[in-house]
């Protein structure tokens, strides 16, 4: 037994001491592996290496890059194509997204590319007119509450000076590269767009809603160039504006399997025939200038799909290719510079950005801290494009006069409204409040003068619609980063006061 014993003793031992080395040997080749590639990382860095990479010099690189660089990072900008871009999206900043551009350092990016200035948004339903103006007064928005239009292009061009984008290779060379660089090193921020969304993330679940038809109408202006001109036409709506002096933006919403060719000239007749004679009279000579003069016709896809984040560590998808809501709203460009704002300063405090698990951390309060911002614009976007579009149903035509009357009412809940639109209040609690009076006042009209069976069945129909364009948002969006007041409030309180200006 003794013997016995003893052999136990003398083998749990020598087992115990394997284990042991085992273990300090692993964790020791470890540390020198960590500090190995901390020293390559330093090396880089004292070498000249970026701390930060940057996949396309859009609007969001541009800006993101400039931010950055400002900050003392080294920035790593690479664009597929430096060339000024030329293309029907992004040619409208709100008075929110003016904000963030200030606020980024950014304003002359809207001086001198002949930018016009927007005051009011003037709705068309039915043979009436509404003018709504952007608040002017007890908004307590910092900054002027007027909205710019511009050629796309010529805001991006601007950009890239500033953010001074400087690597041009060719697009063939592009994924190979940017994919060895990041993941070889993977000691970086990198900041993706378009492409690159499907190197990190899951694929794409966009979802085309409709197209946007438009063309320009050379050497003319609109009488009221500072109005953003919308009609409620069918099948959706028309929108007209000041691009440039003398320029106007022409455009419409159609819908998938309703698109005429443009090639046989079936969409001419179809925006000569169909469209024109929507147009209230006073914008039609101009709506139709630009298809009398043959002018290029685009058609861009509208897209919506919810934020997600990368599991890549260190690794962070904007813009476009993270999120997209309806571009009735024409917020897309507002909303990222928001994001760009906020990252920015989460990103102040890093003085090292290999740090990949403090990278994720900044990069997880990121998504929460855009919510009011983001979660705003997005449930605006498919609430605002769901009303426009016309419908025979009566609850869905309710809903959409309930609109038109609510902002052409005038008084709080328009100047409210217009908050909301222009990114002047961000704050999802105001979004629900204004939705709420829109279909209490169209289920009001439903059952006047007397409420009857079937305007009862119409009026809850329209609640239903109106729970629809918010409850799936609420849902993707998180209910209580969207409906907890304070992160509303610190964000007014942080990111959009004057201070920094
Ligand atoms: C029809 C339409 C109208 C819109 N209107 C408005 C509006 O009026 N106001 C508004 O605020 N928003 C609007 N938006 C949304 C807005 O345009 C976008 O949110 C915004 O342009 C997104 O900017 P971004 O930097 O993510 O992408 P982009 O500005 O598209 O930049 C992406 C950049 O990446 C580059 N790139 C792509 N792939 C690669 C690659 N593999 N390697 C290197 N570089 C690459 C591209 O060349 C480009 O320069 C609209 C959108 C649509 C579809």
């Amino acid at each position: 037994m003794d013997m016995y014993l003893t052999h136990v003793c003398l083998w749990t031992t020598l087992l115990s001491v394997v284990v042991t080395w085992a273990i300090s040997h692993v964790s020791n080749r470890r540390k020198k592996t960590t500090k190995l590639t901390d020293t390559t990382a330093g090396q880089e860095r004292r070498y000249g290496g970026p701390d930060v990479i940057i996949v396309g010099a859009g609007v969001g690189g541009s800006a993101l890059a400039y931010a950055l660089a400002k900050d003392g990072r080294r920035v790593h900008v690479i664009e597929r194509d430096m060339s000024e871009p030329v293309r029907m999206m992004g040619e409208f900043m709100q008075p929110g997204g003016r904000l963030m551009l200030a606020k980024l350092g950014l304003q002359d990016c809207l001086e001198e590319i002949d930018a016009q200035k927007s005051t009011c948004l003037s709705l068309y339903k039915d043979g009436k007119k509404a003018v709504v103006p952007f608040p002017v007064e007890d908004n307590n928005f910092p900054y002027e509450p007027t909205g710019r239009t511009f050629h796309n292009g010529r805001f991006c061009a601007a950009g890239r000076r500033n953010g001074k984008i400087f690597d041009r290779r060719k697009r063939s060379d592009q994924r190979s590269d940017i994919q060895e660089q990041f993941w070889r090193r993977n000691d970086g921020l990198c900041t993706s767009h378009c492409g690159m969304r499907r190197l990190l993330l899951e694929p794409s679940s966009a979802e085309v809603m409709s197209y946007q038809v438009g063309y320009i109408s050379k050497n003319c202006q609109l009488e009221e160039p500072e109005y953003l001109h919308l009609v409620m036409a069918k099948p959706s709506f028309t929108m007209m504006y000041q691009l440039s002096s003398t320029e106007v933006r022409c455009g419409v919403e159609l819908f998938p399997g309703q698109i005429p060719s443009i090639a046989n000239g079936d969409m001419t007749n179809f925006l000569r025939n169909t469209m024109a004679p929507q147009v209230p009279p006073k914008l039609r000579k101009i709506f139709l200038k630009g298809i009398d003069e043959g002018a290029q016709i685009k058609v861009m896809p509208t897209k919506r799909m919810a934020a997600t984040l990368s599991d890549k560590k260190g690794a962070i998808v904007l813009g476009d290719a993270f999120n997209m809501r309806h571009p009735s709203i024409a917020s897309g460009m507002m909303v990222l510079l928001s994001d760009i704002l906020i990252l920015r300063c989460l990103l102040q405090p890093l003085d090292y950005l290999g740090d990949t698990n403090k990278v994720s951390e900044v990069i997880k309060s990121f998504y929460v801290i855009r919510k009011p911002m983001s979660a705003t614009v997005n449930t605006l976007g498919t609430a605002f494009s769901q009303v426009l579009i016309a419908s025979t149903d009566k609850a869905k035509e309710a809903m959409r006069q309930g609109c038109y009357d609510y902002l052409s009412s005038g008084g709080f809940g328009a100047s409210g409204l217009m908050a909301l639109l222009g990114g002047m209040n961000p704050r999802p609690l105001s979004l629900i409040f204004h939705l709420f009076v829109v279909t209490l006042s169209a289920t009001v009209q439903l059952l006047s003068p007397f409420p009857s069976p079937l305007g009862i069945w119409h009026s809850l129909r329209l609640l239903g619609l109106s729970m629809k364009m918010l409850v799936p948002h609420l849902k993707a969006e998180g209910v209580s980063q969207m409906l907890f007041p304070a992160y509303a409030a610190v964000y007014r309180k942080t990111y959009m006061t004057a201070t920094t200006i």
